[in-house]
């Protein structure tokens, strides 16, 4: 049987409730498709492990993920006392180079989206631009930062989007302010023209990112794959996440070339901790994207079929979506999908 060893990271606040519910329905997709084993390694990463080891991603769970394909990272709470380490997320994408974030945006049943059929994935390069961290301040009251881009960066984000558009609708918009930001975005759009030779069935449009902010309100149904540099990405990440329903249902992956990380969009709500309240959906979202990622196809849809069929009965929503279902319910709403026999279509 084939096994594919993942690392588990719960994280601070309401990861480990969703994070948890998130293993359990991994679990019983890999038990009804019977065709593989997936490895779960519990690794401690977050605030929480500051306290216990004066770092948000000690060593010993580093060790770990590089024995892993790839993690599910619940969600963490940023530390903020001066001097204290950045995020987990960074320091992961870092350590592994995970490059290319993703971000899929899905109209789904029940849940309040700005039009009925949205199905966009927002690619963002993940490693450089404005959020290269290079700061400094030039004279009193007088501060620059470097917004870096280069031609091998962009060609990698590029070259993902091109393939990920090309397995989807075969339409990739490229987003950017070439206009103002001649050098740098003109490397970046450059980077897109090149790769996309190595790609002729996918049409391409580009957009400067003031017009796209726009049109994602306009007409989100019309865009298939976006790609875009670090921080227009970030913005717009977030605008297309709450077109389909916000932070509850959304999910991302953080992509290498050999590693891959799995997250909710949201964050760790700590007000919500070990209330039984929150969506685990969009934790769910990142165990499908993770089953897809190793390869276990039907399980990722079966996982995503259970969830639209949750929540197209909404009979068991949770607060976020209009309902009074608890997590734990919602939990059992799925299993109970996932469980019901010849679902694998
Ligand atoms: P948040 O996403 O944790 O919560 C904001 C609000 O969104 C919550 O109060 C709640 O009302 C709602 N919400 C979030 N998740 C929900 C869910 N699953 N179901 C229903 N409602 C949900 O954002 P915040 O309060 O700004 O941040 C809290 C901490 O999380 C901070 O330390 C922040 O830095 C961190 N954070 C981490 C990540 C990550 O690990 N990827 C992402 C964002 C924020």
């Amino acid at each position: 049987m084939r096994t594919h060893r993942v690392a588990i990271l719960p994280g601070d606040g309401i990861g480990p409730e969703v994070v948890d519910i998130t293993v359990r329905a991994l679990e019983a997709v890999q038990e009804k498709a019977g065709t593989y084993k997936l490895e779960l390694v519990m690794g401690e990463a977050g605030v929480n492990a500051i306290a216990k080891y004066g770092t948000n991603v000690p060593p010993q769970t580093v060790d770990m993920l590089k024995t892993t394909v790839a993690c599910l990272k619940g969600p963490m709470t940023t530390p903020e006392k001066p001097g204290a380490p950045p995020s987990a997320a960074l320091t992961i994408r870092k350590l592994f180079d995970l490059y290319a974030n993703v971000r899929p945006c899905l109209s789904l049943p029940n849940v309040p989206s700005a039009k009925p059929n949205i199905d966009l994935t927002i690619v963002r390069e993940n490693t450089e631009g404005l959020y290269s961290n290079i700061e400094f301040e030039v004279g009193e009251g007088v501060a620059v930062a470097m917004r870096v881009i280069s031609r091998k960066a962009s060609e990698r984000v590029a070259r993902f989007a091109f393939k990920l558009a090309n397995q989807r609708r075969k339409r990739l918009s490229y987003v950017h302010k070439a206009n103002i930001l001649r050098r740098t975005d003109g490397i970046f759009n450059q980077a897109v023209l090149s790769v996309s030779k190595e790609f002729p069935e996918v049409a391409i449009d580009s957009y400067y990112i003031d017009n796209m902010a726009l049109q994602l309100i306009k007409r989100p149904e019309t865009f298939d794959v976006i790609v875009t540099t670090n921080l227009f990405g970030d913005i717009m990440s977030d605008e297309a996440a709450q077109l389909v329903g916000g932070l509850g249902v959304v999910s991302g992956a953080n992509m290498g070339d050999n590693y891959a990380m799995f997250e909710p969009v949201h964050g760790s709500a700590p007000k919500y901790t070990r209330q039984d309240k929150v969506n685990p959906i969009a934790t769910i979202f990142a165990g499908k994207m993770l089953l897809e990622y190793v390869g276990e196809k039907d399980s990722a849809r079966e996982l995503e079929r259970a969830v639209l069929e949750v929540l197209k009965d909404g009979k068991t929503l949770t607060y976020d979506l209009g309902g009074k279902a608890k997590s734990s319910e919602m939990c059992e709403a799925i299993l109970e999908k996932i469980r019901r026999p010849n679902a694998i279509t």
